[in-house]
């Protein structure tokens, strides 16, 4: 088992990205809180994302002829990783780049993706993730939501719930119900487009625990769509979504949810001086997680660009990806309290509670945990 996971080193022309994109950002985030940093691919930026499409920093994988920059998956994997650990406010242009663009370039006709990408490219098309719907998350073959054929193209109705910014974005790629019924289960599933500008679709924006409004409810109700809105084989929506996941599962970004967080932390050790032998402990334990974890993604990149579907190997990454993100915040929590002459900077302070409050979506957001440790475990032929 995983022995297609060989370890992968990055290759020096995709590492010679990271200078340059290392100083874009240093000047771009100089002046965001470090709370603020610490949202990172949840951090809604547009005219940031506009900022880093006009430097060809979207689309990086994406044949040139859609406006892409012809690069491989490692290159991505530098400038993603370059981006998580600056806390650059990402989420504008995320979804498209890291699953959307690739999955019209994969399964889309021509024209779709001349229609898409290089819109995508320039940081001015948003998509959102349209699977999840009330009783449909973990058991997504379950999904309700309904597109039915008309004489011009496809009547939606139906609701998805849990999607992310919604709200701020164009499109989203939604998997429906074109055929049979909800117990049919992955079959007569498939994938359409959804302009979201659309008449009868209702958007609600959830506010979250921490006070931010990115993912929302989306109700559509009688919605029309062209007959183009349909993404690949009718019918093939199952296979679709979960080639698709594939990328969703295994970047940097299951690693590095809490790294300005720890980032503000060691900044704050080093400052104090004479940090204690418990925090030196902390902070060895953690590093060398990470760095065994990025290896693993890393590896994973690389199955993926040498065209293979990962999809138990990624599954792996984002199970103990987000298992350190987790106990990133308790760790340093605990190890804060251990010194009540701590007088914590406002900057570490705001950071560690927002980070605390949002921690555990980490292992839910993407697929969670119980329902990767399932897939794990069948990859393994123990079920
Ligand atoms: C921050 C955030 C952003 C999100 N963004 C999006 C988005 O953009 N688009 C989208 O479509 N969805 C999105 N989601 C939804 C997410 O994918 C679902 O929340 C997730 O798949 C779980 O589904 P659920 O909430 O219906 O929980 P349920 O599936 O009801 O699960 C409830 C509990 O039961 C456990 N469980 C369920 N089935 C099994 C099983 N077979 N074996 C063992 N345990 C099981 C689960 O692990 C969980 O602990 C987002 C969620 C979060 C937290």
């Amino acid at each position: 088992m995983f022995d297609s996971l060989t370890l992968t080193r990055i290759p020096a022309e995709a590492e010679a990205l990271r200078a340059p994109v290392r100083a874009f950002l240093a000047d771009a985030v100089k002046d965001m809180p470090a709370d603020r940093r610490a949202r990172s691919w949840s951090g809604f930026d547009a005219q940031f994302s506009r900022d880093l499409g006009a430097q060809g920093w979207i689309g990086l994988t994406l044949p040139t002829e859609y406006g892409g920059g012809g690069k491989s998956l490692f290159a991505r994997f530098v400038l993603v990783e370059e981006l998580l650990r600056a806390g650059a406010p990402v989420a504008a242009h995320w979804i498209a780049d890291r699953q959307s663009a690739p999955h019209i370039l994969k399964f889309g006709t021509a024209e779709q993706a001349a229609f898409y990408l290089p819109r995508i490219c320039r940081g001015e098309a948003f998509f959102c993730i349209g699977m999840s719907e009330p009783g449909s998350g973990s058991d997504l073959a379950s999904v309700r939501t309904r597109a039915k054929r008309t004489p011009t193209g496809w009547q939606l109705d139906g609701q998805k719930i849990w999607t992310t910014n919604a709200h701020r974005s164009q499109y989203m790629i939604a998997l429906v119900r074109t055929s049979g019924e909800t117990g049919d289960r992955q079959k007569g599933l498939s994938q359409v487009i959804v302009d979201l500008s659309l008449p009868g679709i209702t958007i609600r924006p959830i506010t979250d625990v921490a006070g931010d409004s990115h993912f929302c409810e989306v109700f559509f109700d009688g919605v029309q769509l062209a007959a183009d809105a349909l993404i690949g084989a009718e019918g093939d929506g199952w296979n679709q979504v979960t080639s698709e996941l594939a990328f969703e599962r295994s970047g940097p970004e299951r690693i590095y949810s809490s790294v300005v967080l720890l980032d503000e932390w060691l900044a704050y050790l080093r400052a104090k001086g004479n940090p204690s032998d418990a925090s030196l402990v902390l902070a060895g334990r953690v590093l060398s997680t990470m760095t065994v974890l990025r290896s693993l993604s890393v590896s994973v990149n690389g199955a993926l660009a040498a065209g293979e579907s990962p999809v138990v190997e990624a599954a792996l990454v984002k199970d103990m990806g987000t298992s350190l993100e987790q106990f990133i915040p308790a760790a340093i929590a605990d190890a804060l309290g251990d010194d009540p002459e701590a007088a914590l900077p406002e900057a570490l302070a705001r950071t560690l509670r927002y980070v605390s409050q949002v921690a555990p979506s980490f292992s839910l957001r993407g697929g969670t945990r119980e329902v990767l440790r399932g897939m794990i475990a069948r990859g393994l032929g123990l079920r």
